[in-house]
């Protein structure tokens, strides 16, 4: 068994959404989850603080940075119909900035093999200059731009599995070949973005890989893309660091999307992950949290991650998987993506 440095805290409780899917129950729902677990004994805690002005202003703008602020020190307001400031949620979200940051730092320093930080709220849709979808700031953007501008790396593959397409990761490395973003998602589904043809601009054409897939897909679908679009991308791109924005919510249960993954089928994308990290980078693994809706489905497939990273196996599906026959054929999108990619 391999140990996994975590970030976890209570603070990020003190984002108080009220009756929204992203609530402080999803936590709750983790942290319970990974009590009952054996791979509990993998985790070693990390000490971490919180991001600075600095840190934030690496993935956006400053005038974004301040207006969060500002909101939260008025007391809070809606910033769009998904997504809330709290009068606390400036200081939760720095913290998960920072708590992010430090589990790349982590691996980056060789202190633990791979981390994992559990942190709310989201972040992979905050824009340079704009929080939505639940994301005030880009927790796994910040992660990828400290270990460039602090340890010098200078190409980082950003696995993003969340059922929703991290439109803002997306943005913030567009021209940038530095990070790779890989992103599997829904599609048509919110934010809307991450066709097929959106492969990055400038320096950065073709360090940006969408695989938008149809609803009721399932995890041979996920695995054939890994196989067949990821792997291959991962060998050419050759990274330093592979970083995962891993989000819960392509689980079959899950209330805001259609995919169905299994809890084992995350267990088989994160030993895939692990896999890229140990082939190119010395397994230098990070992952940090962004979505997941089903408190069930959230917290199995946070054991089943932890578990791969400690190179154990505890994939336990909380709910039996209904009968997954009649997925869609998506040879012609994979021969598509490969083709826009030159694989
Ligand atoms: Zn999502």
């Amino acid at each position: 068994m391999q140990t996994v440095g975590i970030v976890d805290d209570p603070i990020f409780d003190s984002h108080h959404t009220g009756q929204h899917p992203e609530n402080a129950g999803r936590l709750a729902a983790i942290r319970m989850a990974i009590a009952s677990s054996h791979s509990r004994r993998a985790l070693v805690p990390l000490a971490y603080r919180p991001a600075t002005d600095e840190e934030l202003t690496l993935a956006h703008r400053p005038q974004h940075v301040a207006r969060i602020r500002q909101i939260a020190d008025r007391g809070g307001a809606w910033v769009d119909g998904d997504t809330i400031v709290t009068d606390a949620s400036f200081d939760v979200a720095i913290h998960a900035a920072g708590a992010a940051s430090r589990a790349v730092e982590a691996v980056l320093r060789g202190e633990q093999p791979t981390a994992l930080a559990i942190v709310r709220p989201p972040g992979h849709h905050a824009t340079p200059d704009r929080a939505m979808g639940f994301c005030l700031f880009n927790n796994a953007a910040i992660a990828a731009l400290i270990a460039r501008h602090r340890f010098g790396i200078e190409r980082t593959l950003l696995i993003d599995f969340d059922v929703h397409h991290g439109n803002g990761t997306q943005d913030i490395f567009y021209q940038d070949p530095a990070v790779f973003y890989f992103s599997v998602h829904q599609w048509p589904l919110f934010p809307g973005t991450g066709q097929v043809d959106e492969i990055g601009e400038g320096a950065g054409r073709g360090t940006t890989a969408n695989v938008p897939l149809p609803p009721n897909c399932g995890d041979d679908i996920y695995r054939a893309v890994f196989d067949e679009v990821l792997i291959p991308l991962a060998r050419r791109y050759q990274p330093q660091l592979v970083l995962v924005s891993a989000g819960y919510d392509a689980y079959w249960a899950d209330p805001l999307a259609n995919e169905r993954l299994t809890i084992g089928g995350f267990a088989h994308l994160v030993r895939v992950c692990r896999a890229i990290a140990e082939e190119h980078c010395g397994g230098r693994l990070a992952i940090t949290l962004e979505g997941g809706y089903n408190p069930k489905g959230l917290g199995a497939g946070v054991v089943a991650t932890i578990a791969e990273l400690a190179g154990l196996h505890e994939a336990d599906e909380p709910i039996p998987p209904p009968d997954l026959r009649g997925a869609p054929d998506i040879r012609g999108l994979i021969d598509r993506v490969r083709q826009t990619h030159g694989l």
